[in-house]
């Protein structure tokens, strides 16, 4: 039988509870389907460790996770530390070492699930954003000097590499194809950043001559924001940086229903490090603790896990079991405008899997 490992990191916030979700359906996943097996590692990591070690992970967590198949993560970020010292201290932490350059955030109107927007049903808003997620705006460099004085200074410089642009405009490129309306849109911001970003256009022009099968366009992110709300049905593959694509997939994911649905994957595609799957809400401090989260964005996140294993089957077997629960409607998590807590919805899905609500 095939063995996965998985190294599950719930972090902080709501991650610990839909990452104990997402997992005991993930071993439901892996019991039907029989030709499978899933080892599971928990590792405490996050805000709690922080505050009892001065680190948010372990001295050797790379070298830990480097053993693992694949990572389960759920979020970083917690009140009694300032953000960007948890995102830095875990999830980029995790990402960049990792070179899981690939950030890969579908956004669908799940079946039975109303958006916000009037007359757009599910044929009409789906949508894979690729975030470049090694480089870029947050590539980490840049400085602050002369701290508290009149000149004090704060610089975050955007690097932009041409391997990075590449690799993550071809990583877009061979998706969009792989997808029924082979478009890819890339969005950048090249008039008032004319560098960086005129240097994204400028690779863009040369890869897409390769690709003469993937109808191409280019979008300024500005207009990319009113573009995806009033004509979404034009857009199928988005490429951008690692700033923009952030910015645009919160979007995506808001006008698919809520932020509690939305996965992600952050793929290594060379497949020599494992890659990180993490739903793209964050810790969503409001509401710890109640047993209200929606994890439906941790039980897509473990779909795109099980596709990346090379376990298709069972990937389209739970995408499956979530349209069937968001398409029944009766039992919803609060953010989607039900009242089920993060248990029913986990146990709905679970029940689906087992071919017990049909
Ligand atoms: P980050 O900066 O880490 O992305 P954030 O604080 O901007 O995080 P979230 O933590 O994602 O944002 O939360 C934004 C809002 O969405 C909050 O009101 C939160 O309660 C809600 N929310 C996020 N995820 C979920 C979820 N899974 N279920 C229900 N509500 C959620």
């Amino acid at each position: 039988m095939r063995e996965f490992t998985i190294a599950a990191i719930p972090g902080d916030g709501i991650g610990s509870e839909v990452i104990e979700a997402g997992l005991q359906v993930l071993q439901t996943v892996a019991a039907r389907d029989g030709g499978f097996k899933l080892r599971i590692e928990t590792f405490p990591w996050g805000t709690d460790y922080y505050l009892e070690h001065g680190k948010m992970m372990a001295d050797d967590a790379l070298d830990t996770l480097k053993r693992f198949d694949a990572i389960y993560f759920g979020s970083a970020g917690d009140p009694r530390v300032p953000d960007h010292i948890s995102l830095w201290g875990l999830r980029l932490a995790i990402c960049q070492p990792l070179d899981q350059y690939a950030n890969v955030r579908p956004a669908r109107l799940l079946p039975g699930i109303q958006g916000p927007l009037r007359d757009v049903g599910a044929d009409d808003l789906d949508w894979v954003i690729v975030r470049e997620n090694s480089e870029g705006e947050y590539a980490g460099v840049g400085g602050r000097v002369h701290t508290g004085l009149p000149e004090e200074v704060g610089m975050d410089v955007a690097v932009f590499t041409r391997s990075g642009v590449e690799r993550i405009q071809r990583f877009a490129m061979d998706l969009a194809r792989s997808r029924p309306r082979k478009k890819l849109t890339l969005v950048t911001k090249s008039n008032a950043q004319r560098h960086g970003l005129v240097f994204w256009d400028d690779v863009f022009e040369v890869i897409r001559k390769d690709y003469p099968d993937v109808e191409t366009d280019k979008m300024l992110v500005d207009a990319m924001t009113t573009r995806m709300v009033l004509d979404p049905r034009s857009l199928d593959t988005i490429v951008a940086t690692n700033l923009h694509a952030d910015v645009l997939s919160d979007l995506a994911a808001a006008l698919t229903g809520s932020l509690g649905i939305a996965p992600t994957a952050n793929l290594r595609p060379e497949r020599d490090w494992p890659s990180m799957f993490e739903p793209i809400h964050g810790s969503a401090f409001d509401i710890m603790g109640q047993g209200i989260a929606n994890p439906i964005g941790s039980f897509w996140s473990a779909v795109m896990m099980l596709d990346h294993l090379g376990e298709p089957s069972a990937a389209s077997a739970l995408m499956t079991a979530i349209e069937h629960v968001t398409a029944h409607g009766n039992v919803l998590p609060r953010d989607l405008g039900g009242n089920a807590p993060t248990v029913q919805v986990t146990e709905e899905v679970i029940a689906a899997l087992e071919g017990r609500n049909a």
